[in-house]
């Protein structure tokens, strides 16, 4: 992976980003990679030379990294970019805690720099997941028990104003989120299915085969909606997810049309480095614009 500067952001800071620590030491698969979908880690490795990614779009990574740094001031029981590993179904797993505490009761905490979008509807699946992973590495090397699993997010686009104007915004700027608790015995089937899929990847792309697909939830993908609207009102009257609905709504309106919300892949359009070389975001586009055209062929034949 190539660093940019497009931006023309300052040296230090584009050094600082290109000179990023970060390793997943002697492992077969890192937990961050476990967890994510198998067709992007073929296609990163398969692109590696190839793959670029701007200064400007690693800002909120460093951020994240001074912050850990800086939280070292708070306390000195915690373990700090410690890289733990573990040997499971025939791989090995690394897992890193970038910034995490122990206490003496058995919770751990997760200190996470993130958006109070990422909050919004609590922990995220992958939240969930990564730390009962790092919570069963934690015990295959030693700690102590791990009775409470605990994230920490402190909120970097947070604002007062928004808070003041009340729920469901978060009142404060550091929200603390409980994580349910898997059972090791869990943990380590989940580890097993996981390995299971990044080998099925694997296999594909030796064998020439299509990749495992993403899914839904892995592609942050929003869904299409119809919405019914009148002329002089800001806002949709309603939302529908099938077209036919829709129309027969806004034919009870007058003057009322609705207007066609394509849906979209979020990871895909804007976080998703093999965007690019992927033919699921391939095919996603093609059939989008396919749709698009037939709306606008369907909407010359009624007027
Ligand atoms: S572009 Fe989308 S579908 Fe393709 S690998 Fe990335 S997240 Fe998955």
């Amino acid at each position: 992976m190539q660093i940019t500067n497009h931006a023309n952001l300052p040296a230090a800071i584009v050094n600082a980003v290109r000179n990023d620590p970060y390793n997943a030491g002697a492992c077969d698969i890192s937990v961050t990679r476990l967890i994510g979908p198998p067709q992007i880690r073929v296609l990163e490795r398969e692109h590696a030379e190839d793959l670029t990614e701007d200064a400007s779009d690693r800002i909120w990574s460093l951020i994240g990294q001074i912050g850990h740094g800086i939280l070292e001031r708070a306390e000195s029981a915690a373990i700090a970019e410690r890289r733990l590993f573990a040997d499971l179904a025939g791989w090995r797993i690394s897992g890193q805690f970038d910034r995490m505490t122990i206490e003496d009761d058995g919770t751990l905490s997760d200190y996470k720099f993130t958006s109070v979008w990422a909050v919004a509807d609590g922990i995220k699946p992958e939240w969930e997941a990564q730390l009962n992973i790092l919570r069963w590495l934690a015990t295959q090397n030693g700690y102590p028990p791990i009775r409470r699993l605990l994230v920490v997010a402190i909120l970097r686009d947070w604002s007062k104003g928004k808070a003041r104007q009340g729920h469901p915004y978060p009142p404060h700027q550091v929200k603390v989120l409980p994580v349910p608790l898997w059972s090791l015995d869990e943990t380590r089937h989940y580890i097993i299915e996981r390995i299971q899929l990044h080998k099925f990847g694997d296999e594909c792309a030796a064998n020439g085969d299509p990749l495992p697909q993403c899914t839904e939830a892995e592609r942050w993908a929003k869904p299409t909606t119809y919405a019914v609207r009148k002329p002089g009102r800001k806002t949709a009257i309603k939302l529908h997810d099938n077209e036919d609905d829709a129309l027969t709504h806004s034919a009870e309106i007058p003057s009322g049309y609705v207007e066609h919300r394509p849906g979209e892949s979020i990871r895909c359009a804007d976080y998703c480095a093999v965007a690019d070389y992927c033919a699921q975001r391939s095919a996603e586009i093609a059939s989008r614009e396919g749709t698009a055209n037939d709306a606008k062929r369907a909407q010359a034949e009624a007027a």
